[in-house]
């Protein structure tokens, strides 16, 4: 925990008159709320913020204030007296830009993912936190800046995604406290829980029938995989983002204690992982396919040519092992 870093990183955003704000690639709730109210935040302290993002943002978060207002193009480091990456556990996960984005000085990281890998010049990391969203909160607490409602809708957001609405292990009286106050400034909690859960499309829920439709159960039902192939992509005519929360039906089943959702999505195979409890450690197998998370959500992608049966089979000898060893 690099939590000293705080008083020096308030030092330079102070000023700081232009700001680069960037976080990882297919950017989440967490990502995006945390990027867009730090975004509000600081605009509101008159810097000029400039946003980067190399990827589109999902449909389901065009709700957030100031969406639209993301580039695809890195700024030159003469542009701007810092960046700040939110959110990203390592730098390859901002991106192909990655280098680019690091000629940036200072290079400022705020993150709360377990196994963070250092990088930038300066850290606020704080493991095992509930979202970078809070953090963000802290921070601007910390600056004795504003938050407006605009800000506080981002940052509610992100909260709520990356607690499974409180649901998670990580969720701490300091995370209710600072939602609390973010509805205080008049976020409404029921419209928010609305655009991020209760906002399918018809071809979303017939990707979802099929892809529960794959369920495989392991180890006495303490495992659920389920899979999300090209040809259902194709057939309901959904897309990537759609397959946001569908990890959370296995992972619902009383018995299982780790679920996986595998994707073939963009030509590489993605992996999302979740557990419940404090013994199944998904981030650490996450981290051995190169990819990372937290204990209870993790991920990794193979872009190698590998086929979804391959990668399904190296996840599944690896989870296996993993309810079976507790
Ligand atoms: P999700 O399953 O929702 O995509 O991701 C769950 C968690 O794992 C998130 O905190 C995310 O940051 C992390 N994660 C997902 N995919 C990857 C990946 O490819 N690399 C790394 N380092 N982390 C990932
Ligand atoms: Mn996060």
């Amino acid at each position: 925990m690099t939590t000293e870093n705080l008083d020096e990183i308030a030092k330079i955003i102070r000023g700081a008159k232009s700001v680069l704000i960037v976080t990882h690639t297919f950017p989440d709730g967490d990502a995006l709320g945390s990027q867009l109210g730090l975004a509000h935040i600081l605009k509101d302290m008159g810097k000029r913020v400039l946003l980067y993002g190399e990827d589109s943002i999902s449909y389901l978060y065009e709700f957030l204030p100031c969406c639209t207002r993301i580039d695809s193009e890195v700024p030159n480091p003469d542009e701007v007296d810092c960046a700040i990456a939110l959110d990203c556990g390592d730098r390859f996960r901002l991106g192909k830009a990655v280098d680019k984005l690091l000629e940036i000085k200072p290079f400022i990281a705020i993150d709360h993912h377990a196994g963070h890998k250092a990088f930038g010049d300066l850290r606020w990391v704080v493991e095992g936190r509930a979202s970078t969203g809070d953090m963000v909160y802290e921070l601007s607490q910390y600056l004795g800046a504003t938050v407006s409602l605009d800000a506080a809708y981002c940052l509610y957001t992100a909260i709520v995604s990356d607690t499974g609405s409180f649901k998670y292990a990580s969720t701490t009286p300091d995370t209710f406290r600072i939602a609390g106050e973010l509805v205080a400034r008049g976020v409404n909690p029921e419209e928010v829980a609305g655009k991020l859960f209760d906002n399918f499309t018809e071809s979303r829920l017939q990707l979802l029938q099929a892809v529960l439709s794959t369920l495989e159960l392991y180890g006495a039902g303490q495992l659920a995989i389920i899979s999300a192939t090209r040809k259902m992509f194709e057939l309901t005519g959904a897309d990537k983002a759609d397959t946001e929360t569908f990890i959370n039906y296995p992972r619902s089943l009383a018995t299982v204690k780790v679920a996986a959702l595998i994707k073939e999505v963009d030509g590489a195979i993605g992996v999302s992982m979740r557990s419940k409890g404090r013994n199944h450690d998904v981030a650490e197998v996450a981290r051995r396919f190169n990819g990372g998370g937290h204990r209870n959500a993790a991920g990794c992608k193979f872009r190698n040519g590998e086929t979804l049966k391959e990668v399904r089979d190296l996840i599944f000898k690896e989870l296996l092992a993993l309810v079976e060893n507790q």
